[in-house]
C-alpha cells in the first residue's frame, strides 16, 4: 500500500463521468518485467459501490426501453473505436500483464470480435413462437432485460474477460457495474475513455476500482440482479454461494487444469510446437493454458519428454516489450507478481520433493536490465503421479507435468477424477479416439489436434465441474439468456362483435 504521489491516480467510472476516489487507500500497478510502478489504483469502498450501483439502477428504467437497435449503435461506435485503437490496447495490456504482443494482440482480436457479436442482439434476442399451439391459441416466448448486473474479473485477461459480458448486458437492454483486477486495471482504464465518447447514457456502464472489499459490495447489493465472475474456483464458489442466499443470477468461471493427451499416432512434428505455445505462451497464465501433458504408451512418452524438453529449452525468456525480441516465435514473459512467482517456485519443489523427475528447471531466471522482474523460465516435471500436489494444483505458471499412461481409457479416467474441468485436448490422427476424446472427457472445452481450444466470440465460453459454478456459459448467444429473463405469453382472441359503424 502506498499513499498517492507523482504515478497516474486511476479513477472510476460513475454515471457518465470520471470520479476521483474518496478513499485513502491505493495499490501500485507495477510492470511486472521491470518493476515500474505505472498507476495508484484506489481500493474503493461500500460507498462508491453503492453510488455506482444507484447510477447504474437510475438509467435501467429508460435504457431498458430504449429499442434494441437503438442500443446497439453506440456498442458499434465502441468497436470502431477500439479498432482504431487497436495497437496502444494490445500494449497497455502487454506493459501490465505482461504477456507477449502477439498474445496482446490476439486478447484484442477477441475483445472486440464479442463487441461485434454483441452488434446482432436484434437477432440474438428474437424469441420464439408457436401459433395455433391450441385451437385459437398461440404461445409465444419473449425476452426482456433485468435489471443490474455486476462483473468481477481476473488479472489475466485485462480486455477481453469483462467483454465476454459487457457488450451483451448492455445491448440487451440492462445497465452494467464492472470491477476489474486491481491487478491490471489502466486496461480498462483505457476502454473506459473510449466508452466515454460512445454516446451511452450515464448510468448505463460503470466501472470501480477495488480489491475483494469491492467484489463483496457488489455481491451483496440488493440493488443487483445477476454477477458475472471469473477467476480462481475458490472465490468462485463463494460469490455462487452469496448470489444463491440473496436470489442473484449467477455464472462464476473458475481455475482449471488443461491436458493434453498425446497418442501414438500423434503427428509430433507439429505436435511438439503446438503444445510449446499451449503450455508456455502467456508465461502460462492462461486458463486454457495445458499444463499437464498425458502420454500414451512408453514410446510416446519417451519422445514427448525429449522433444518437449528440448524445444522448452530454447524458447526466449525475457521483457515482451524489448524491441530486440520482437523476432522471436515465442516470447515467455514475466509472472504477474513476486509473489505468484514466489508460489510457483515453490511448488516446483514440492513436486521435485514429491518424486518427479526435473527434465528443465526455469527457477532464478534472471534477464539483464529487468532485475526487478517476476521471470521464471520454463520447467519441466516428469515422472508425475496422478493425485500429486503438482497434478492436483493449478500452478499458473511455465510449468509443464508429464505423464504416462498405458491406454486412453487411462488417461481419461485421470482427466475425469480431476476437480477442474476447463479445457483438454487430444493429439490423433484416429477418428474412433478423438470421437471417444470428446465425448468421454470431463471438460467444458475440447481441443482435437488444437492446444489451446478457446472458442471464438461466436461460440460459448466455460468449463465443467469445478472450473464452473453456473448453469450459462459466457460470449456468444448462449450469454444472451443469463442477461435477459424469458416470459411466455398464451393468448388467444374471441370473434369482434360487428362494432365498426
Ligand atoms: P482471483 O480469484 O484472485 O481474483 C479474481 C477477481 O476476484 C479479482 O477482481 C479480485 O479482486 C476478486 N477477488 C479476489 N478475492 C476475492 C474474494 N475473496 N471475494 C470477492 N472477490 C475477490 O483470480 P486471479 O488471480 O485474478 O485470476 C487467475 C484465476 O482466474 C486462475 O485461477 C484462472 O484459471 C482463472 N481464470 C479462469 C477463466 C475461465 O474462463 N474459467 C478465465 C480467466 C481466468
Amino acid at each position: 500500500m502506498a499513499e498517492p504521489n507523482s504515478a497516474k491516480v486511476l479513477k472510476n467510472y460513475v454515471s457518465g463521468r470520471w470520479c476521483a476516489s474518496a478513499v485513502d487507500e491505493y495499490l501500485d500497478v507495477c510492470n511486472p518485467s521491470t518493476g515500474a510502478v505505472l498507476a495508484k489504483v484506489p481500493l474503493s469502498g461500500q460507498a462508491e459501490m453503492n453510488q455506482a450501483v444507484s447510477a447504474a439502477r437510475s438509467a435501467f428504467d429508460s435504457w431498458r426501453q430504449t429499442p434494441v437497435s437503438e442500443r446497439c449503435a453506440p456498442v458499434r461506435r465502441l468497436a470502431e473505436l477500439m479498432r482504431a485503437n487497436f495497437e496502444p490496447l494490445a500494449r497497455q495490456i502487454t506493459e501490465e500483464m505482461g504477456k507477449s504482443l502477439p498474445d496482446a494482440r490476439a486478447e484484442m482480436k477477441r475483445t472486440i470480435e464479442n463487441v461485434d457479436v454483441a452488434c446482432g442482439m436484434p437477432t440474438l434476442m428474437q424469441g420464439e413462437n408457436v401459433t395455433n399451439c391450441a385451437a385459437d391459441i398461440d404461445g409465444e416466448v419473449i425476452r426482456l432485460p433485468i435489471g443490474v448486473f455486476g462483473m468481477i474479473a481476473p488479472f489475466n485477461f485485462p480486455a477481453m474477460v469483462p467483454f465476454w459480458f459487457l457488450p451483451y448486458a448492455i445491448a440487451t437492454g440492462n445497465t452494467f457495474v464492472l470491477k476489474c483486477s486491481e491487478r491490471v486495471p489502466n486496461t480498462m482504464q483505457a476502454h473506459f475513455e473510449l466508452i466515454d465518447q460512445c454516446g451511452f447514457p450515464p448510468g448505463v456502464i460503470n466501472l470501480v476500482n477495488g480489491d475483494k472489499r469491492a467484489s463483496q459490495a457488489l455481491v451483496q447489493h440488493a440493488e443487483v440482479d445477476g454477477i458475472s465472475f471469473v477467476g480462481s474456483s475458490v472465490v468462485a464458489r463463494q460469490i455462487a454461494e452469496t448470489c444463491a442466499r440473496t436470489g442473484k443470477r449467477c455464472q462464476a468461471l473458475g481455475s482449471a487444469k488443461n491436458y493434453l493427451v498425446v497418442m501414438p499416432d500423434a503427428k509430433l512434428d507439429h505436435v511438439v510446437q503446438n503444445m510449446l505455445t499451449s503450455c508456455l505462451g502467456c508465461a502460462g497464465q492462461r486458463c486454457m493454458a495445458a499444463s499437464a501433458i498425458a502420454c500414451v504408451g512408453e514410446t510416446t512418452y519417451r519422445q514427448v519428454c525429449d522433444q518437449f524438453s528440448a524445444a522448452a529449452r530454447k524458447a526466449t525468456v525475457g521483457n515482451p516489450l524489448d524491441p530486440d525480441l520482437n523476432d522471436k516465435q515465442l516470447v515467455i514473459g514475466p509472472v504477474i507478481s513476486a509473489a505468484a512467482k514466489q508460489r510457483i517456485e515453490d511448488l516446483i519443489q514440492t513436486g521435485v520433493d514429491e518424486g518427479a523427475t526435473l527434465l528443465v528447471d526455469g527457477r532464478g531466471a534472471e534477464i539483464a536490465g529487468c532485475e526487478k522482474g517476476n521471470f521464471i523460465g520454463p520447467t519441466v516435471l516428469a515422472d508425475v503421479q496422478p493425485g500429486s500436489t503438482v497434478e492436483r494444483t493449478e500452478i499458473f505458471g511455465p510449468v509443464v507435468i508429464i505423464l504416462k499412461f498405458d491406454s486412453l481409457d487411462e488417461a481419461i479416467a485421470t482427466i475425469n477424477r480431476h476437480e477442474f474441468g476447463n479445457g483438454a485436448s487430444i493429439y490423433t490422427q484416429s477418428g474412433y479416439w478423438a470421437r471417444q476424446f470428446k465425448t468421454e472427457t470431463h471438460a467444458g472445452m475440447i481441443g482435437i489436434n488444437v492446444g489451446i481450444p478457446a472458442p471464438v466470440a461466436y461460440l460459448p465460453f466455460g468449463g465443467m465441474k469445478g472450473s464452473i459454478f453456473a448453469d450459462i456459459k459466457g460470449q456468444s448467444k448462449e450469454v444472451v439468456r443469463f442477461f435477459t429473463e424469458s416470459k411466455i405469453v398464451t393468448e388467444r382472441y374471441w370473434p369482434e362483435e360487428d362494432i365498426i359503424d
